[in-house]
């Protein structure tokens, strides 16, 4: 795949991927980074690390992620300006699943701006609640390699093993039906406004996460290849 083919050297570009939990964001946000070369910073990864090497962040963040409530603000900022002030960050990197408030968006407009990153482009994957509430709770993960299944629409060929390694595949702990309801419902209340935020900014582009995942992937790159 050729790499950040229209984006002149020297150009520092954010990419966020915003959307319902379940939209596909963690899925295309992976593929994007891999084919453009940049990080991809996704703040549930990051926490789930936490968690599972018990830092003190990590125990800060388990209870509340097992609610399906966010993680307050300070503690998730605080963790993404340092990661995102690394060297890998130079050039560029992909959000998922950050920013999820508006107090974040407006804190990540300032850290960019000091950083030298021009208008960031937020990709936001549109999926109706019911479709999202299926994805979630049917989602199964590879321990290896974060490889991503669905057991109702994109099944491993060997129920519970992973198609690349055989290594097992795990149900997230805040994958559950009430969990995953509870997810929506914060996601409803306090990342939707971004939208708002994003499209007044101008940064804001839509893409039709119904259709199958290369087709999304498709879209995606087409965007991407294009700002
Ligand atoms: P995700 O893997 O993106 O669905 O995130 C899993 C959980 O991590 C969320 O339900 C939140 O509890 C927490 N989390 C991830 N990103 C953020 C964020 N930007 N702000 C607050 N909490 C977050």
């Amino acid at each position: 795949m050729d790499k950040a083919v229209s984006t002149p050297a020297g150009v520092k570009r954010a990419v966020i991927f915003l959307g319902a939990p379940g939209a596909g964001k963690g899925t295309q946000a992976r593929e994007a980074a891999k084919e453009l070369g940049v990080p991809h910073l996704s703040t549930g990864d990051m926490f789930r690390e936490n968690v599972a090497k018990g830092t003190e962040l990590g125990r800060r963040a388990e209870p509340i992620m097992k609610s399906g409530a966010l993680v307050p603000d300070d503690i998730t900022l605080g963790m993404v300006e340092e990661r995102i002030g690394r060297t890998d960050c130079a050039r560029g990197f992909i959000f998922d699943g950050f920013p999820r408030t508006l107090a974040q968006a407006e804190k990540l407009d300032e850290l960019l701006q000091q950083r030298g990153f021009g208008k960031a482009t937020v990709v936001y994957i549109t999926v109706p609640d019911e479709i999202v509430i299926r994805r979630v709770t049917g989602r199964r993960t590879c321990k290896q390699c974060g490889a991503i299944y669905n057991i109702y629409d994109a099944p491993p060929k060997v129920a519970g093993r992973c198609d690349h390694d055989g290594a097992e595949l795990v149900q997230r702990a805040d994958d559950s039906e009430q969990t995953a309801r509870s997810r929506i419902e914060a996601y409803h209340r306090q990342t939707l406004p971004l939208v708002e935020h994003y499209r007044r900014a101008g940064a804001l582009v839509e893409v039709d996460g119904t259709v199958d995942a290369a087709s999304v992937n498709r879209a995606i790159m087409k965007i991407l290849r294009a700002v």
